[in-house]
């Protein structure tokens, strides 16, 4: 499904693949001009071409979200202009038992999913004051139904993404009154690259029967929403949505 975001100018984080890709898609397809950002730049090149094919605006931004976002920052603003549409959805899950101490996979989940949302942010914080002011703006955050849940072996991970939707709740107070809608997206099971990276061979085949339990919802489906809900009347926020597989429970 398409929406109206003619005029808008958009920075997906996390569009390598998954769910950000398929936000970046829809954003696109809804006419938005679309920044790609994550760190595979074959991966965002390939998709920018798949946008252009279809007729839309896309720009392949090779970034890390932990690290330093000024050239990024000026590569968008120069093809693009200002941004008024800002979606946070790059993170890693990393799990295993929190006995085991593996604080390498903490520091990168806490650093991708809550200190790189917050670095994107900051980097955009004056382009979405701006627009606020004069029009439309969004802040859109992909955290997690984790967020309210306790299941062995996710402790970290669920943990970055209360986090994340804590933080939502609390940047909307400060955000909403300056005319930027915060909008908090929290996603249940999603086929995706996401536990692609683990290396626990006993939590791997755990995600794996669940998944054959729980048909995931499709990267798709949650572009989806994210086209919604930034293209609603600006007085209106849908300010947290939590969105399952029907099956899930
Ligand atoms: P993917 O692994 O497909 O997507 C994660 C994306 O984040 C990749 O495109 C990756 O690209 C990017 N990324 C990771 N680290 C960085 C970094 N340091 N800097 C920039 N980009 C980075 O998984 P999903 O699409 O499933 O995940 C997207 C979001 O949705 C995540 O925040 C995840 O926590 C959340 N989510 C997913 C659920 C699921 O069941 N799949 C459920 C609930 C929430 P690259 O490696 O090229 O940088």
């Amino acid at each position: 499904m398409t929406y109206d975001l003619n005029n808008r100018t958009a920075v997906v984080t996390g569009a390598a693949s998954g769910i950000g890709a398929e936000i970046a898609l829809v954003l696109a397809r809804s006419g938005a001009k679309v920044a790609l950002l994550a760190r595979r730049a074959d991966r965002l090149t390939e998709l920018a071409e798949k946008i252009a094919a279809e007729g839309g605006q896309a720009l392949a931004v090779a970034a890390d979200v932990t690290g330093d976002l000024t050239e990024a920052v000026e590569t968008i603003h120069t093809a693009f202009g200002r941004v008024d549409l800002v979606v946070n959805n790059a993170g890693v899950m990393l799990a295993n038992p929190i006995t085991e101490g593996r604080d390498d996979e903490w520091h990168r989940m806490i650093d991708t999913n809550l200190k790189g949302l917050l670095n994107v942010t900051r980097a955009f914080t004056k382009d979405l004051v701006e627009a606020g002011a004069e029009g439309t703006a969004d802040l859109v955050n992909i955290s997690s139904v984790g967020a309210h849940l306790a299941f062995p072996n996710y402790g970290v991970y669920t943990a970055t993404k209360a986090a994340v939707t804590h933080l939502s709740a609390n940047l909307r107070t400060e955000f909403g009154p300056l005319g930027v809608r915060v909008t908090n997206v929290e996603p249940g099971l999603v086929s995706s690259e996401l536990g692609d990276h683990m290396d626990n061979p006993d939590v791997d085949a755990h995600l794996a029967a669940w998944r054959e339990q729980v048909p995931p919802l499709n990267p798709a489906d949650i572009g989806d929403v994210v086209g919604f809900v930034t293209s609603r009347s600006k007085q209106v926020n849908l300010r947290q949505i939590v969105v399952l597989p029907t099956v899930q429970v």
